[in-house]
């Protein structure tokens, strides 16, 4: 997979050199460009905002080194993916996005090409949006019903979210199977974990995870499972499917 990442603040983006994701970077699964938004401007004092149309407090960026930016990250890509009609799937991180969601990430994680605009401000002048969506699919993107000061953060958090999905990435693939969120589960919390010693100062782990018997640990993750989303998480109980709901599950 190729991601792109436009920013005022490229050295925000380095512990994407770290990890999981700076090996998946290394051995060549993931192809990431980080780019600085300035580079495109042509003033001297490399200016990438102004003052808000209408009026109003602080500062929007402005369309043009965006559009460049854009541009140019599109042929560098086209390039390096060796497809001269090719187009990013370009992401914009905004709290007036759609949520991101696991869902989200394994549908990103099935796309040759993501590009991330990182806004700072007040955010971007939306004509770059609407060019932008003349050329590919443009998706606004929400990590959280909170504001954030820019859209590094957020794309820290799908990008990783993205890549260890990636095969390859992950030592054991079956880990993102079982996880919270994961479509497997129907989108439910994981069931608490353990590991040795069996008691710890005093606090002994459940025992049914001793047992060795898989279809007992199994039912009791499960259990655990619905326990745990019902008591912290009731949205997603109604996500679901009844169809997939066993007389076990009902019992909880
Ligand atoms: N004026 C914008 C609004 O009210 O919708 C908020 C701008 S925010 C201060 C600056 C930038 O931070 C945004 O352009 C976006 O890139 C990023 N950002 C802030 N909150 C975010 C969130 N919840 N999810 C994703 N990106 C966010």
């Amino acid at each position: 997979m190729r991601i792109d990442v436009v920013s005022i603040f490229p050295e925000y983006l380095s512990p994407l050199d770290l990890s999981l994701i700076g090996k998946a970077r290394a051995s060549g699964l993931l192809d990431l460009h980080v780019h600085d938004l300035r580079s495109w401007t042509t003033d001297r004092h490399r200016t990438v905002d102004d003052a808000p149309l209408g009026g109003g407090a602080g500062m929007v960026m402005r369309p043009e080194p965006w559009a460049a930016a854009l541009a140019a990250v599109r042929k560098a890509g086209r390039g390096s993916l060796e497809e001269p009609e090719a187009v990013p799937h370009l992401l914009v991180p905004s709290p007036a996005g759609a949520p991101f969601t696991q869902a989200m990430a394994h549908e990103l994680a099935d796309e040759a090409w993501l590009a991330f605009a990182c806004g700072r401000y007040e955010g971007i002048d939306e004509r770059v949006l609407d060019a932008a969506a003349e050329q590919g699919p443009v998706t606004p993107v929400s990590l959280g019903d909170y504001v954030l000061n820019g859209g590094e953060v957020a794309v820290l958090a799908i990008v990783e979210a993205v890549a260890r999905l990636l095969p390859g990435v992950l030592g054991n693939p079956e880990s993102v199977v079982e996880e919270s969120h994961a479509p497997a589960t129907g989108g439910l919390l994981e069931a608490p974990v353990y590991t040795r010693p069996a008691t710890w100062e005093g606090r002994s782990a459940p025992d049914v995870l001793l047992s060795g018997h898989h279809a007992k640990v199994a039912a009791w993750r499960r259990e655990q499972s619905l326990r745990r989303t019902a008591a912290r998480r009731p949205d997603l109980l109604s996500r679901v499917d009844a169809a997939q709901l066993t007389r076990a599950d009902m019992a909880v």
